[in-house]
């Protein structure tokens, strides 16, 4: 546990050895992985091993929360947000962006999205001010929002936040339809690492929150 707080080394000198470091810290990547990439890319022309260097540089000073909905875009709003096909009156409530990409790829939902930017965790000091909970019911507030889907993920923290996004919207809007994606998800992981048809599933058997 102390080991855990303790200052991080020094990076090493050498910047071979910097970037296997830098490469090891990577999730799934190990000391092997790294290094054989780190030999790929010395050996790769300078182009190439910049491009990598270049979209990493991009990705950081490009990307930037959608006005609307909270996804990732290099725009104001994002190209979701923006599709006239995609139906405004359903809001799909996800902790994180990159869940936005794995319930795409179920090809399931239409509508629209809204990110809250992680889930209520008491213990780890989040609480609903920390979160986009606010311009969610100001969307809602603003009138056309018909249905929310709250697909927070499937753990204990995720359903306390369901509900207490259900008593707010509730109290909000009485009318509004709040609806849980159902169960059958791998419990205690959220929606990134499901499967597509999984994920799809769990849109068509969503169910009314109570
Ligand atoms: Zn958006």
């Amino acid at each position: 546990m102390a080991r855990r707080h303790a200052e991080p080394p020094p990076p090493p000198a050498d910047s071979f050895e910097r970037l296997i470091a830098e490469l090891e810290r990577l999730p799934g990547v190990g000391r092997r992985s790294a290094e054989r990439i780190a030999y790929h890319l010395l050996e790769a022309s300078r182009d190439e091993a910049l491009a990598l260097a270049l979209a990493i540089r991009d990705m950081k000073s490009k990307l930037r929360p959608c006005r609307e909905c909270g996804n990732l875009t290099e725009t104001e709003t994002c190209a979701l947000c923006r599709d006239p096909r995609r139906d405004a009156s359903v809001l799909c409530v996800v902790e994180w962006p990159r869940e936005i990409r794995a319930i795409e790829k179920s090809g399931e939902f239409r509508g629209r999205y809204h990110v809250l930017m992680g889930r209520l965790s008491p213990l780890a000091g989040v609480g609903p001010e920390d979160l986009r909970v606010a311009p969610l019911l100001e969307r809602v507030r603003a009138g056309g929002v018909a249905e929310i889907v709250l697909a927070t993920s499937p753990t204990m923290e995720g359903d306390a936040t369901a509900a207490f996004l259900t008593q707010k919207l509730h109290a909000l809007a009485p009318k509004l339809r709040i609806t849980r994606l159902a169960r059958g998800m791998p419990a205690g992981s959220d929606l990134s690492f499901a499967q597509a048809g999984t994920i799809g599933e769990a849109f068509k058997g969503r169910r009314e929150m109570p």
